[in-house]
């Protein structure tokens, strides 16, 4: 056993090594790596702060009122770094794509929700005048997919009516597919790191490529290649498929099952989740769990990547008190009482209490994984990420300013859409209770978790190419937009460029968000982060809003009409990366043309515009 002074000082000659260009990983075993994913997450709804102000945290009321319910959530922050400025983009898909595939959204052209295979009308939603692009509504598809072959479902019901996974790339039996909207293929990291020699794990939500929401129990039928996460290198899939959301949290309800519900949970009809009423984050744990041990007796010098991706704590948001029978309602009200809203002072309604009862059993769960990893003596060997999706929730039932003092939630263009709770731990690396204010976005994972398994990138060459005829521009190829913020995590830089310059993180929805509120806020927009500003063009009207983050980090007060340079100089670099990335912009239904690029658009015209004003 290391002692831990002479571990520190090992750690220092690593460090040295890797300054003189030695991947991580290369000479000793690798790391483990657990990918703690949140569906649904807002920035503030945890106790652990990430607010900083001049130099100093901020504890927000929301902190406050989620004080002891995420305590591991601050063992982890205490172990590792906070990443206070960490970005997603504002739906489910287009992110997790961008995680698996290194691209930015507007490159992958995943830019919505994906679920149905070849559902056109997902390809055809409309408002404000304006109408989806042909988008990539099949959604993310393993390297090599064409339009036409044959697959199997991600899963399947024998005559008992118990859940199996039929044998991956098994041709008997399989479903012929032939995929009429468009789809994107990936080299995905976990491929990379299954071809390693890790032992790659997925648990929960997948939401790549399309598949049915139907109840598997009902039909197993039209599916893609991309539904199955094993088709990007997991060879283990606990629970995944094409779906974006649970039918149902409780066990008793078989997660959606026992009614054959749309979007049931396949695969947990065991270890009597169901008569114990099992709550749907605690099966997920529970199996993840019993995953790792498995991997861990049968090989114990094996690497393993966990992608432990919950289902919490997205919508429904009506059972959810069922995680802890143990308190009551008038303790909860109580509870309340004390750490009112942040922005009326009045109490929580009741979907706000159902939904703090999420973030803490999902909180419940990372902190027994974390017991798990030091109880297998392998946490200083394992590198622990916790991130979100997308921002939380602010409109159905949930409180509009549930995100303060973020503005607006999921599915927006403003912080309350994309700021993500970012949390990256590895003993012995990455300095305990430090924190960054770097900005950095859901595409850099890709290159940052390779560089820490030190796996190589691979070269363009390698990478996947989407056939001719998929997109009418023809083919489309994977590019890594994303850049690795290990050296940041690792202090070894503060800034993921090594020149230190800011780099322009980037988001693209020329979609209409399918169940959220009408309005510009929501729909048909780009967004441009640069240093300390924020350009977002709103695609209907062709007008600009600019924010001065620092000292607007609320975005209440729209620049656009005082600083027109500092417009301008926004709009040529989004200009610059919508053409780079091949974006698809929204079509004018009046006329059948496609939205200008923003640096088309008039400027005093634009400057001129009104700022938006938000229901709030
Ligand atoms: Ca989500």
């Amino acid at each position: 056993m290391v002692s831990r002074r002479s571990f520190l000082g090992l750690l220092g000659a690593g460090v040295g090594a890797l300054a003189a260009g030695r991947a991580l990983g290369q000479g000793s075993r690798r790391p483990n790596i657990v990918l703690f994913m949140v569906d649904d997450m807002g920035w503030q709804d945890t106790s652990v702060p990430f607010l900083r102000r001049n130099g100093q945290w901020v504890r927000t009321r929301l902190n406050a009122r989620y004080a002891g319910r995420t305590p591991s959530m601050e063992r982890l922050a205490a172990q590792g770094m906070r990443f206070t400025e960490a970005y997603a983009c504002a739906v489910c898909s287009p992110s997790r794509c961008s995680l698996m595939s290194g691209m930015n959204a507007a490159r992958h052209r995943v830019t919505d929700w994906t679920l149905g295979v070849d559902q056109a009308n997902r390809l055809s939603t409309s408002g404000e005048g304006l109408r989806s692009p042909r988008w990539g509504a099949n959604g993310l598809q393993p390297q090599g997919t064409e339009k036409t072959g044959s697959c199997q479902p991600p899963w399947r019901v024998d005559a008992q009516g118990k859940y199996y996974q039929p044998t991956f790339g098994a041709a008997e039996g399989a479903y012929a597919y032939n995929l009429s909207v468009p789809f994107t293929n990936a080299l995905a990291f976990p491929e990379l790191l299954r071809r390693a020699g890790y032992r790659t794990i997925h648990v929960g939500k997948a939401h790549w490529g399309s598949g049915t929401p139907k109840s598997y129990k009902v039909q197993a039928t039209p599916t893609s290649p991309g539904a199955d996460p094993r088709a990007f290198g997991f060879e283990v899939n606990i629970a995944g498929a094409e779906r974006g959301g649970p039918a149902n949290y409780r066990g008793d309800a078989q997660y959606g099952n026992a009614t054959n519900a749309d979007f049931a949970t396949p695969g947990l009809d065991e270890n009597n989740y169901y008569e114990d009423d099992v709550f749907l984050t605690d099966a997920l744990t529970d199996m993840a769990l019993r995953e790792v041990r498995r991997t861990h007796a049968a090989e114990p010098d094996r690497p393993f990547y966990l992608y432990m991706a919950h289902y919490a704590v997205h919508s429904p948001l009506d059972n959810a008190r069922a995680w802890d029978r143990s308190r009551s309602d008038s303790e909860e009200v109580a509870r309340d009482a004390r750490n009112p809203n942040p922005n009326d002072g009045l109490a929580w309604n009741a979907t706000e209490r159902n939904y703090a009862t999420l973030i803490e059993g999902m909180d419940a769960s990372l902190g027994k994984l974390l017991d798990l990893l030091e109880e297998l003596g392998v946490a200083d060997d394992t590198l622990v990420v916790f991130m979100a999706d997308n921002g939380g929730l602010s409109v159905s039932g949930r409180l509009a300013n549930a995100n303060a003092p973020l503005r607006a939630g999921k599915g927006s263009c403003y912080e309350g859409g994309t700021r993500e709770p970012l949390i990256v731990a590895w003993p012995g690396h990455v300095a305990p209770g430090s924190v960054s204010e770097e900005p950095v976005i859901i595409e850099d994972f890709y290159p940052t978790l390779l560089e820490a398994a030190g796996v190589p990138l691979p070269a363009q060459a390698e990478l996947a190419e989407t056939p001719e005829g998929v997109y009418a521009d023809g083919p489309l190829r994977q590019v890594l937009d994303g850049a690795s913020f290990l050296p940041v995590a690792l202090g070894r830089r503060s800034t993921v460029r090594s020149d230190g310059a800011a780099r322009p993180l980037l988001w693209h929805y020329p979609n209409k968000w399918g169940e959220g509120p009408a309005g510009k806020a929501y729909n048909y927009y780009s967004a441009l982060r640069l240093g300390r500003w924020k350009l977002i063009y709103q695609h209907s009207d062709q007008s600009f809003e600019l924010y001065d983050l620092p000292t607007d980090l609320s975005e209440s007060r729209n620049l656009a009409a005082e600083r027109p340079e500092e417009v301008d100089r926004l709009r040529r670099e989004m200009g610059r990366l919508l053409r780079e990335r091949g974006a698809q912009m929204p079509i004018v239904q009046a006329t059948g043309a496609a939205v200008p690029w923003p640096d088309e658009v008039s400027l005093p015209a634009a400057s001129a515009a009104p700022g938006l004003t938000l229901r709030n």
